[in-house]
């Protein structure tokens, strides 16, 4: 069965299993044209809650391994805009839908700043991954406003408000309890003639706020007052398809900004979404410009595939289009060794299960926890035959750090979190158990042993660092 569906999203989650034990990824078809909703898929049946047995979670590699690119074709594309403004076969007027959200889910300050800014007689909307996020049913987790105000009008509208960003000016209005909402100028399409972006601070329209966004999933307008949904470039249907979609050519929006490629995968993994099939070539297509990005953007969107609750459904769309290859080849390499339960690979999907099974029990797990996890089966094998582990730690990392941009206090973590390990899974907890690495390490031991099957949590004897109080926590430096 070959590794790529129609919408290029297999993983482990989307799995059945046959008569042989294989498991086959099932198709989610995107073809239809209807914008009736695809049904939901109730939630992943399994890697939520990682058990001790070990089980067979992914399927076996017996094909061609990942997404291929379909042609030699150069990495270009025809920018549909010119320099400036919307792209020539763009739509000026929206579509409009009538929209019922759940009020609840909606901040009543950030209805205070829209209702300010349309009482002074500007445009003002909700926008991005907040209206997304409230289509699918969900609690945006913080909210952006875009308005016809530039930034000195917005300034003026609200006291509590201050100017921010020197390339592109926001700004941040202020409530209580350390709240900000950010209201940002409609700008308008950036530079790109099929290159990358260098600069972007023009302002706009609403149109062309809408067109120079990633997804169209992320490029609706949400009117609060009149609770009308604005679509330029059909995102509302993707919604209802529940289906991720470049705003224009796939291959063009990736080589302006090859982070695009990571944040489709992030929205697929994390909502559930199909991905269109030209966007999942596109994907795999452009997965080497990867290597042109800025690294610490890259940094940060690893991150948020790992934080978004479905990690292990991101790093499976990763690895499948390829992505994973020029991110973290090492990685990639165990996951093609993944056909026996006690394989570093199948460990490695298992300690990605933890992390999401804490973020569902609701616990947020630090970056250095993240970086380890995402590292573990590596950095293990780095240190065999080594009696000083932080030593072979640092100097497996030597090349990573750079290459992944992880920040210095998170190299120094994973030494110190790798170093005390074998401690930790033998139950002694040594030196160091009031730091805040021993609570890092303790996390890790916990995924270390859940993914070799021992269903026991690390005891130490020294108190838990739960127990700790703030106050006494040290830092890892
Ligand atoms: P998340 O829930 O992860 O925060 P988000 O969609 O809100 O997802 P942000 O990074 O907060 O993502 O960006 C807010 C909005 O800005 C996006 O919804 C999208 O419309 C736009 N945006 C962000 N990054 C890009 C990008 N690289 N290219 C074009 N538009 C982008
Ligand atoms: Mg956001």
């Amino acid at each position: 069965m070959g590794r790529v569906t129609p919408t290029g999203v297999s993983d482990p989650e989307r799995s059945d299993s046959d008569s042989t034990g294989e498991s086959r990824p099932v198709r989610r078809s995107t073809s239809t044209a209807s914008v009736a909703a695809e049904p939901r898929r109730t939630e992943p049946r399994r890697a939520e809650r990682p058990r001790g047995e070990p089980r067979r979670a992914e399927p076996r590699r017996t094909e061609p391994p990942r997404a291929e690119p379909t042609d030699d074709a150069p990495l270009t594309g025809t920018a549909p805009y010119g320099r400036r403004g919307l792209p020539e076969d763009a739509g000026v007027e929206p579509r409009r839908y009538q929209v019922v959200v759940d009020p609840s889910f909606v901040d009543p300050d950030v209805r205070k700043v829209l209702k300010r800014l349309v009482r002074s007689g500007r445009e003002a909307y909700l926008v991005g991954g907040c209206v997304r996020d409230l289509l699918l049913g969900r609690q945006p987790k913080d909210f952006d406003v875009a308005t016809s105000a530039h930034p000195e009008e917005v300034r003026e509208l609200f006291r509590n408000s201050r100017i921010i960003g020197r390339r592109f000016r926001l700004v941040h209005v202020l409530f209580q309890g350390r709240k900000v909402i950010e209201v940002a100028t409609f700008r308008s399409t950036p530079d790109s003639d099929g290159a990358m972006i260098r600069s972007d601070n023009v302002y706009g329209t609403a149109a062309e706020d809408a067109y120079r966004r990633d997804f169209t999933i992320n490029a609706l307008f949400y009117d609060l007052e009149t609770n009308h949904i604005l679509d330029w470039v059909g995102g509302m249907k993707d919604i209802q398809r529940r289906i991720v979609r470049t705003v224009g050519d796939p291959v063009v929006r990736f080589i302006e900004d090859p982070v695009r490629l990571l944040r489709a995968i992030k929205f697929s993994g994390r909502l559930d979404l199909g991905i269109e099939p030209d966007v999942h070539e596109a994907i795999v297509h452009c997965r080497e410009s990867l290597r042109e990005a800025a690294r610490p953007r890259v940094a940060e969107e690893i991150l948020r595939l790992l934080r978004g609750g479905q990690a292990r459904r991101s790093l499976y769309i990763a690895w499948e289009t390829g992505v994973l290859d020029v991110l973290l080849p090492e990685l990639a390499a165990l996951f093609y060794e993944n056909d026996r339960d006690d394989s570093p690979g199948a460990r490695a999907w298992r300690q990605l299960a933890y992390i999401d099974a804490k973020h569902q029990a609701g616990e947020l797990l630090d970056d250095t926890v993240l970086w380890t996890l995402l590292l573990l089966e590596m950095l293990k094998e780095a240190c065999e035959g080594h009696r000083d582990r932080s030593a072979a730690v640092g100097e497996f990392l030597e090349g990573l750090v750079e290459r992944l941009a992880i920040t210095r206090r998170s190299a120094d973590g994973i030494r110190r979190i790798v170093a005390t390990l074998p401690r930790l899974k033998s139950g002694k907890a040594g030196r160091g158990a009031r730091t805040e690495a021993y609570g890092f390490a303790l996390h890790v031991a916990e995924a270390d042993r859940l993914s070799e099957g021992v269903r026991t949590r690390p005891r130490a004897k020294a108190r838990d660092v739960n127990e700790v109080p703030a106050a006494e926590a040290q830092p890892v430096e």
